[in-house]
């Protein structure tokens, strides 16, 4: 039985076991399992490597993103760029000898997802004759998944500012700081703190949304609920909205991919 999982801690939510259950059901796929890794400790990782023979391939979440990588014997382009692994590949075709590779497919999953909306966007902001010299965005939070968003807006070539709670870490401004000028300049917003994410269904990022439009795109990466206070107050203002659900699916897609591209 081909062996693939989730490593994290604790691991209380599981979308992953969940999602991949269905995925193996509704495509007959056999001989295949997911199951949750929840460690407590690290440092107990390559004795799980050793331990489960049949596994080859594992989605890491908090807090093991950025520790697991020690562990790794290679790392690709975008995961060493960002800085933290959010799947790995096991590779056991040297005679059952691991060979580890990280990878971050949460990169993959919001630039694919966000894709169709900038074509939507810049075909608005022309529509309603608005300035367009090039899109730019906030980028809310300067956490694990910021950093991905960052690395594939770049990818996207827009410009970025962080927006943090903390001004001047990382050349973020601070929530204060958010000036008209500079929702008229950043026509793209992307949610990637965790306010407004289930039990705190109330919590928003912003709490001005007067200078938000018809020609703004809010992107956020929260996917329970489905509509955040955050993108409930941008589709009243006739911006473009969207959730981290497709970003979800996307990035559990990848990784499967990885996982059995041989
Ligand atoms: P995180 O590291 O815990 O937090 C991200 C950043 O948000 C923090 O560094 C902090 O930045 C800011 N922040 C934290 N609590 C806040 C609050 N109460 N109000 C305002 N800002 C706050 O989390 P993460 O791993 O980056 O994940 C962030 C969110 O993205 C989570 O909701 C997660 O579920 C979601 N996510 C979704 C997907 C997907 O596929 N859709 C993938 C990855 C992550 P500052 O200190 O700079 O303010």
């Amino acid at each position: 039985m081909n062996q693939f999982g989730l490593l994290g801690f604790p691991l209380s939510h599981s979308f992953s076991v969940d999602y991949f259950t269905k995925k193996f059901e509704r495509e007959g796929i056999k001989e295949a399992e997911y199951v949750d890794f929840p460690l407590s400790d690290i440092d107990i990782f390559p004795e799980l490597i050793q331990t489960h023979p049949d596994l080859l391939g594992l989605n890491v979440t908090i807090p093991y993103k950025q520790a697991v990588m020690k562990f790794l014997n290679a790392l690709d382009e975008e995961a060493a760029g960002i800085g933290a692994v959010n799947v790995i590949r096991v590779d056991r075709s040297n005679n059952g000898t691991p060979y580890l590779k990280g990878y971050n497919t949460d990169v993959i999953g919001f630039r694919e997802s966000i894709r169709p909306l900038i074509k939507d966007l810049v075909e608005r902001i022309q529509a309603n004759k608005q300035i367009n010299n090039g899109l730019k965005s906030l980028v809310l939070g300067t956490g694990g998944a910021s950093k991905a968003i960052c690395y594939a807006l770049g990818q996207l070539n827009i410009d970025y500012l962080l927006v943090s709670r903390t001004a001047g870490g990382e050349g973020a401004i601070s929530y204060g700081d958010l000036t008209p000028d500079l929702y008229d300049s950043h026509r793209i917003i992307v949610n990637t703190t965790p306010a407004g994410m289930s039990p705190d269904n109330a919590g928003c990022p912003l709490s001005d949304f007067s200078h938000i439009g018809s020609g703004h795109l809010l992107y956020d990466l929260i996917y329970n609920p489905l509509e955040t206070v955050f993108l409930r107050k941008g589709r009243e203002q006739g911006a473009l909205v969207k959730n981290g659900i497709e970003m979800l699916h996307l990035q559990a897609e990848a990784s499967w991919t990885i996982w059995t591209t041989r």
